[in-house]
């Protein structure tokens, strides 16, 4: 076999696997890998949790698809969960955090589109952002090695510096409808927006009367310790994507608004077939019951501190592999000395699986139920691994 037949896309280490469990994969030869990484923040409760096969197996007995020609009871139920637990008011289901990211910004286009402010369409982003692969959530994105070659560049899109809030305030203009932000960036290298920021760009958004969009694909579902990353900082957006996590691995995804921010949401104005499927709300109603348990939320908060700090140790310890440790929860990014690319081979030669981000990162995202004795196992695999890299790196000084 040979990935020859597909799009090569993709730069896929040489590995596959067979089963999983926990936060533990297998290959068809029986080499057990830690999953350190959850599918990239997807596995929220790891892999065949039986809460989720079961909640699957169930529901695919009775019935897959309908369209949303139709009410579907367990939509209605899952929004109206989603409703309790967050800020939002209304929820539209789809299938990807793409999907979710070009909601919001319809979503947000549209209000003021019937507020009778039809001109303003921009939408300021922020540089190191990541929205998503469709056309416009490139351009929210605004990274030019993935809009390279695909055309235009979908318009719409103001992009200003990471963390600087007088290039968000120059950049509101007459036209302007919304600020995008990742509460933490993830694939941008796990960078934090400060507290003070995201009250900033509240404040802003009240002022000018633009809406407050927040990108929650990666952050949310408990990934940071909360049930939504903003929750840290007492900020509430207008309007927020959500995916990833949500599904457990089933794809899913939504966008979640206030009311009034919905309001230009009407009949017709969007759709998806698959959006808010069946057995998607059959999985994402039971990760939602779990995952948003306090206790449960809790004990995210424990893991995570538990594995900063024994990272931070390693930090310390290995100063010419790694430089540092940041994120929240079990969102992680491990600073590399070294390239990043090198440190997850390096990993992966010790059956630790992470996954690289930008600004020479290495991310932990494992499952939410990884257990204390998974962290130290896998912080035990990356101090191997490290003792390697400096190894390499004291003959590479030596040469
Ligand atoms: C992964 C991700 C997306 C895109 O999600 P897809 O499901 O791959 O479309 C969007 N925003 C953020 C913050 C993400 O991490």
């Amino acid at each position: 076999m040979s990935a020859d037949a597909l799009f090569q896309t993709f730069a896929r280490a040489g590995l596959a696997f067979e089963r999983g469990e926990g936060v533990w994969l297998y290959t068809a030869e029986g080499d057990a890998y830690l999953d350190m990484m959850g599918g990239v923040a997807v596995n929220a409760l790891g892999h065949a949790h039986p809460a989720l096969t079961e909640a699957l197996s169930a529901q695919a007995h009775k019935l897959w698809h309908v369209s949303n020609v139709f009410r579907i009871p367990e939509q209605e139920a899952l929004a109206e969960k989603l409703a309790g637990l967050t800020f939002a008011d209304r929820v539209f289901f789809c299938n990807s955090g793409a999907e979710a990211m070009e909601c919001a910004i319809k979503t947000a286009r549209r209000w003021h589109f019937v507020n009778g402010r039809p001109e303003r369409t921009r939408i300021i982003t922020f540089e190191g952002a990541f929205h998503g692969r469709t056309l416009a959530t490139l351009a929210a994105g605004g990274q030019q090695k993935y809009l390279e070659g695909f055309g235009e560049k979908a318009p719409g899109f103001d992009q200003v510096p990471f963390g600087d809030h007088e290039a968000v305030r120059a950049a509101i203009g007459p036209e302007t409808a919304a600020i995008l932000v990742e509460p933490i960036q993830g694939e941008g290298g796990v960078r934090p927006v400060p507290v003070q920021c995201l009250k900033g760009l509240r404040e802003l958004c009240d002022e000018h009367g633009l809406l407050l969009i927040f990108d929650e694909v990666q952050t949310g579902v408990g990934r940071t310790g909360k049930f939504f990353a903003h929750e840290w900082s007492g900020v509430t957006p207008d309007i927020m994507g959500v995916a990833k996590g949500i599904g457990g691995g089933f794809p899913l995804g939504a966008c979640l608004a206030t009311e009034d921010a919905a309001k230009g949401m009407t009949p017709g104005s969007h759709g998806s077939t698959f959006g808010g499927n069946l057995l998607a709300m059959a999985v994402a109603s039971k990760v939602v019951d779990i995952v948003a348990d306090p206790a449960f939320l809790e004990a995210v908060r424990g893991r995570g501190l538990k594995l900063k700090q024994k990272l931070a140790a390693l930090v310390d310890t290995y100063p010419t592999v790694f430089a540092g440790v940041r994120g929240e929860g079990l969102l992680v990014g491990l600073k590399c000395v070294v390239p990043s690319a090198d440190v997850a081979a390096a990993f992966r030669a010790q059956k630790l699986l992470c996954v690289g981000a930008g600004d020479n990162v290495v991310r932990f995202l494992p499952a939410l139920t990884v257990s204390d004795a998974e962290i130290d196992e896998a912080v035990a695999r990356a101090e191997k691994a490290a003792v390697e890299l400096s190894r390499v790196g004291e003959k590479g000084a030596a040469a």
